[in-house]
């Protein structure tokens, strides 16, 4: 890997599964118990505030059980040492990445630590409860909602990505399933710029023949190993 010094990292649901956050289970996608069609669309905000409000705020109150595992920590050491380009884009919304020291971050779909109002856009942190109808702390509107991006809306920094990854030389991704887009996507514009793609996932995904290489195991193995090789 000796040629190799801009980086783009694509990690989902799988990286965090090992410290014990459950990624979407089956076929019709349940995150929880929940369809994400009730949970994860402006929508179901809108019909029923109390329920969304509800599943965020357990998803959140559950950040304070868990901590980074190998995978995040080795990508954090990683970013430390890394004298490239380096972007870890992530699909989640907990904060494990950042917990286990990664800087050079992007949370693409958003941030359960994190609030915004729907009606002026000022985002704020938030570590506790967030109940519908919170007033925001700038307008004064109720109108507090959590920081994610549905099924729908757009994800965040989408320049910022598609400018890295026109410049990356290895495209990885780690733990997701290809399956929503337009992060599924990343891998065919890496390749289309002759990126070398990796995927490390514990079974094949839905885009795994988009990439040169597929490597499955627990991310927790995979991703340490991967590291090790590039800061050898
Ligand atoms: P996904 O749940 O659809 O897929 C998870 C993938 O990880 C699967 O391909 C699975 O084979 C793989 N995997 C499971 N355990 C693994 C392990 N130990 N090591 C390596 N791979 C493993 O996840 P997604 O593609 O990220 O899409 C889910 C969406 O739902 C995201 O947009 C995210 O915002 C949200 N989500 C987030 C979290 C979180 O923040 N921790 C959890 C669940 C869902
Ligand atoms: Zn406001």
């Amino acid at each position: 890997m000796n040629d190799i010094r801009n980086i783009v990292i694509l990690t989902g649901a799988g990286i965090s599964a090992e410290s014990g956050l459950a990624t979407f289970r089956g076929p019709d996608g349940l995150w929880e118990g929940h369809r994400v069609e009730d949970v994860c669309t402006p929508e179901a905000l809108a019909r029923n505030p109390a329920l969304v409000h509800r599943f965020y705020d357990e998803r959140r109150a559950k950040l304070a059980e868990v901590k980074p595992n190998a995978a995040h920590e080795a990508l954090a050491a990683l970013d430390a040492a890394w004298p490239g380009e380096l972007l870890i884009v992530t699909q989640n919304v907990d904060d494990l990445h950042e917990r286990a020291g990664a800087k050079r971050l992007i949370h693409m779909h958003g941030e359960l630590r994190s609030a915004f109002c729907a009606a002026c856009g000022r985002a704020v942190p938030w570590v506790e409860a967030l109940p519908p109808a919170s007033p925001c702390g700038g307008c004064g509107q109720p109108r507090m909602r959590p920081d994610i991006v549905f099924f729908g809306e757009m994800p965040y920094e989408m320049d910022r990505i598609e400018e890295a990854l026109r410049r990356a030389d290895l495209f990885v991704s780690v733990g997701t399933s290809g399956a929503v887009y337009p992060a599924a996507g990343f891998v065919q514009t890496a390749r289309h710029v002759g990126a070398r793609t990796i995927e490390l996932n514990l079974d094949p995904s839905a885009g795994s023949f988009y990439f040169e290489e597929s490597r499955m195991g627990p991310a927790s193995r995979l991703v340490p190993e991967l590291v090790h090789d590039l800061l050898a």
